[in-house]
């Protein structure tokens, strides 16, 4: 059995271990110390890291009692120096405490039971046996953050096997010696093997995010301590941009973005309607023609162009080519009551460069020909 140093106090970061064994194993080198204070990859998060001498803990593991680290290289010598890399574990201290606030808390108000917990790179999530409200979770975040104002602290204990059936506590299995007691003050008494902070003003502020309905529970994205400051400056420069985009005070921001939105929706349907009567009127000009007309309007679109093509159809007796877009590769819309389009537009598109096609009485696509040319193609 590997002597758990974590478990004595979640502070150590430098301690000095004798060698039992380190061996070729999957991945490394399967290193094993006569005591760690590298807590291993269970309870939903990762395995700490470090070095035990000069050899990089890749993993850590425990199987049997015995903490296995997974290491680059072998480790020599009988006494060796180990250091945890010690930001990320407080990071993760700092997020498991949070949780535990917050699931208490949740416990204690709704009966509710943490059902699931990770602590990935980027996002922390716990689940819970039963959904929440926004409202009911705002209440909760409330209460957890008083809980870090208060500084409470947090103590861990193994009571004895008397003293543990008088406890409350939450726990997720149903344990009945060496349970190891986490308690909060009165905000929470939860078993757990993780290390902790010492008092809960060490986790900074803890802020929920997301929701979602999980598996009859919920799902629930939390940030806490320095994940929390880094997630309120990445939103804060969003929104101090977005802010000054609008020129609306930052709280204003949503409302004044669903106005821009729904004032937009009504200018593009505003242009759609005028372009629509443009190309009307483009049709009212045309004079009758005996044969083929070609017309070219830059800018306009295939939709522009069928509106167009549409309402001038019967001035044209052969075919009515209208093109859009920009010179070097014209849309086309080509309507006609003589011609059959669909037979004859292989043709046409072989001539022009185009591709495209439709209807005996309609086609569409792209010319990439000159003006001239298409012109002269259609004899216009
Ligand atoms: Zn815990």
């Amino acid at each position: 059995m590997t002597e758990k140093l974590y478990y004595i106090d979640a502070y150590i970061k430098e301690f000095t271990a004798a060698v039992l064994c380190s061996e070729p194993c999957d991945g490394g080198f399967d290193t094993v110390l006569d005591k760690t204070a590298f807590f291993p990859n269970e309870g939903g998060q990762s395995a700490d890291t470090g070095k035990i001498k000069d050899a990089t803990v890749l993993d850590v593991y425990e199987e049997g009692g015995v903490v296995h680290h997974i290491t680059d290289r072998a480790v020599s010598g009988d006494m060796v120096h180990c250091k945890v890399d010690f930001a990320p574990r407080f990071d993760k201290m700092q997020c498991h405490t949070a949780e535990h606030i917050l699931c208490g808390i949740i416990h204690r108000l709704y009966g509710l039971e943490n059902v699931g917990f990770h602590i990935g790179e980027d996002e922390v999530t716990f689940d819970i046996s039963a959904p929440l409200t926004r409202e009911e979770l705002d209440r909760v975040e409330l209460l957890a953050n008083r809980a870090v104002f208060d500084n409470l602290k947090v103590d861990t204990y193994f009571p004895t096997s008397d003293e543990l059936p008088t406890l409350e506590y939450r726990s997720k299995l149903e344990l009945t010696e060496n349970v190891r007691i986490v308690k909060i003050g009165d905000v929470d008494s939860c078993a757990c093997c993780a290390p902790h902070v010492a008092y809960t003003g060490e986790i900074g502020l803890i802020k929920i995010l997301e929701i979602m309905k999980h598996r009859g529970g919920m799902r629930i994205w939390m940030v806490a301590g320095e994940r929390a400051l880094r997630d309120y400056r990445k939103k804060y420069e969003n929104i101090k941009e977005i802010s000054a985009s609008l020129s609306v005070p930052q709280h204003d921001t949503a409302d004044a973005l669903k106005k821009y939105m729904s004032d937009t929706e009504l200018a593009k349907r505003e242009i759609k309607s005028l372009r629509k009567s443009l190309a009307e009127a483009r049709a009212e000009a045309v004079a009758k023609t005996e044969g083929n007309a070609v017309f070219f309007f830059e800018g306009f679109s295939i939709e522009e162009l069928r509106y167009f093509v549409n309402a001038a159809a019967d001035k044209v007796s052969g075919m009515l080519v209208a093109l859009g877009g920009e010179a070097g590769e014209y849309k086309y819309v080509i309507t006609s009551n003589s011609v059959n389009l669909s037979a004859e537009i292989k043709r046409i598109n072989e001539a022009l460069s185009g591709r495209g096609g439709g209807k005996p009485n309609a086609v569409q696509g792209s010319f990439m020909a000159e003006l001239a040319k298409i012109r002269e193609y259609f004899g216009c």
